[in-house]
């Protein structure tokens, strides 16, 4: 046995995708409008022993309900890569609005970890009202609830290492219990930062998203994620289409479908 951490390798895969307008995509708006489409991921971290996916994407039904243009199941894409879902142990899910959260039982084997907050969120006081009922699936948290009492939710309260060479950390701020995630990888600490940044924008201007729970954590969350990351280069936002044009196809036949972060 080596004391060496593990290292992972890094993948983004791309499932759906939406026009959209920069306006839509900072507090507060923005005064210029132009087009500023937004992309939709699941990530994979990989190594020898262990396989941990972050993130679950929404069906094509929800695609379809919601306008977004759905291009792939996840979990097609996540085979594609090499991935057996059936076989995955632990699916780790950074907060649970629509576009993270759905196709679990496309995991059979797997456990999901959620921040103790973003559940309680989701299941108390106000999950109901306008703004945050709209943002989630009801039938996706039912599941989650489901999943709890089958004893497959794994919950944080924080920072933790999930497996060695990958931790989450509550981070707060667009969902009550958003978590990013920190992965060690032969080129460094790179941070899945999902949500706590959907475009680099967004972190690099330091100009907050649109949808917000607490507007001081968002910002706390730039910080967390500047901190955990070895560099500018190694955050990988949540949603932006240049994710896919930064980092290469994981393999040829892949373009357009999956990157690989490192
Ligand atoms: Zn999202």
């Amino acid at each position: 046995m080596s004391n060496e951490t593990v290292s992972f390798e890094v993948y983004a895969l791309k499932y759906a995708t939406r026009d959209a307008q920069g306006s839509e995509h900072f507090y507060g708006h923005d005064i210029h409008d132009y087009p500023m489409p937004m992309d939709y991921f699941v990530w994979a971290a990989v190594s020898s022993q262990h396989t941990v996916v972050v993130d679950s994407g929404f069906t094509a039904e929800v695609a379809e309900r919601r306008g977004r243009e759905h291009l792939r199941c996840p979990a097609e894409s996540l085979r594609q890569l090499g991935v057996d879902c059936a076989r995955v142990s632990c699916v780790i899910l950074t907060h649970l609005h629509y576009d993270h959260v759905g196709n679990l039982d496309k995991f059979p084997g797997a456990t999901f970890l959620v921040q103790d907050e973003e559940m309680a969120f989701w299941t108390g006081r106000y999950a109901g009202r306008e703004h945050f009922r709209n943002i989630v699936e009801v039938q996706d948290i039912v599941q989650l609830v489901r999943e709890n009492f089958k004893g497959r939710v794994r919950f944080g309260n924080g920072s933790q290492e999930v497996v060695p060479g990958i931790t989450v950390h509550r981070v707060g701020g667009h969902a009550a219990g958003l978590q990013v995630v920190g992965v060690h990888t032969a080129k460094g600490n790179v941070v899945l930062a999902s949500d706590a940044a959907h475009f680099y924008a967004n972190i690099e201007e330091d100009r907050p998203f649109s949808v917000v729970t607490d507007l001081r954590q968002m910002y706390e969350a730039f910080d967390v994620v500047r901190a955990l990351a070895d560099s500018p280069e190694h955050v990988v936002p949540g949603h932006d289409p240049e994710v896919m044009k930064r980092y290469p196809p994981a393999r040829p036949e892949l373009e357009g479908i999956a990157v690989r972060i490192a």
